[in-house]
């Protein structure tokens, strides 16, 4: 690694992980610390060349510096796990509550993770795979709920005391799990979805008007920023990976070497058969 005239944050030997949005820092959004929003945006990765080569330029801001204990595969995961704590933000997250986590993908382990370490009353994941629900358990998930399972939103619900989850977070971008989120809010809760829905939701009328009745509130997150730049989501995962208390699982991705790296995006036009991410590593 090397460094650029007047980098004091950075020097070569340390690890670092790239924040990879470069706000313009210039617009409302952006002075008003709302990084995420912001329409005059980079990206590493997308809008500018990324990190799947040999060297990357970043910015000095968006290099996050971790500690030596934490692996690099880890520093692969800063960003799905600020994915997740920028949700908490977004929904007010306090500690003492019911939590449901719809989706047990790689933001939904982080997003469970990040409810326990705030003090979570109960974390219950929901997914339609055993195996994932058995990850979600072993990384600390009081209870893994299979959403393909009849009868499951009344075993939720008990799990409740019948009073519903206080904090709902859609970490899948699903049909299901969207219209579930409404089901299984408690009354005065606050529900966040996540997840980007990729097609058309629709929802009946009794199914929206879990809102009305429960006067819950209905929040979105994107992104993962906060200010001061990238924000607190990416010194908190700094933190966390470092204390141990957020843990990596190599069950969170799928592994393949660089030099496979055409055949690892062909693998995602198969729909289903990629089940979370493919971390492309250096041999
Ligand atoms: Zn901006």
């Amino acid at each position: 690694m090397e460094v650029g005239e007047g980098v004091t944050s950075v020097k070569p030997g340390d690890r670092v992980s790239g924040a990879p949005l470069v706000p313009c820092m210039k617009c409302d959004d952006c002075q008003n610390g709302n990084f995420s929003l912001c329409r005059h945006y980079s990206f590493i990765g997308s809008r500018q060349q990324g990190s799947n080569a040999d060297y990357v330029v970043i910015p000095e801001q968006n290099a996050v510096v971790f500690d030596k204990s934490i692996s690099y595969e880890q520093g692969a995961m800063f960003e799905p796990s600020t994915v997740a704590l920028h949700g908490l933000f977004q929904n007010d997250y306090r500690g003492g509550e019911y939590t449901a986590v719809l989706g047990g993908g790689t933001i939904g382990m982080f997003t469970m993770q990040w409810a326990k370490i705030f003090g979570a009353k109960k974390v219950v994941v929901f997914d339609i795979s055993e195996e994932r629900l058995e990850l979600a358990k072993r990384l600390g998930a009081d209870e893994a709920i299979n959403t393909t399972e009849e009868g499951f939103k009344e075993k939720a619900m008990a799990l409740t005391e019948g009073k519903g989850f206080s904090y709902v977070f859609e970490t899948a971008g699903q049909v299901p799990t969207m219209q579930m989120a409404f089901e299984l809010a408690a009354n005065k809760a606050s529900v966040c979805f996540i997840g980007t829905p990729h097609v058309d939701l629709s929802f009946t009328s009794s199914m929206w008007e879990n809102m009305n009745r429960k006067e819950f509130k209905l929040t979105g997150s994107w992104m993962s920023y906060s200010s001061p730049f990238p924000g607190k989501e990416w010194k908190l995962t700094a933190h966390y990976f470092a204390t141990g208390q957020l843990k990596f699982d190599p069950g969170f991705v799928y592994k393949m070497p660089m030099s496979q790296a055409q055949e690892a995006f062909q693998l995602f036009k198969t729909p289903g058969l990629v089940k979370g991410k493919i971390l492309l590593v250096n041999e």
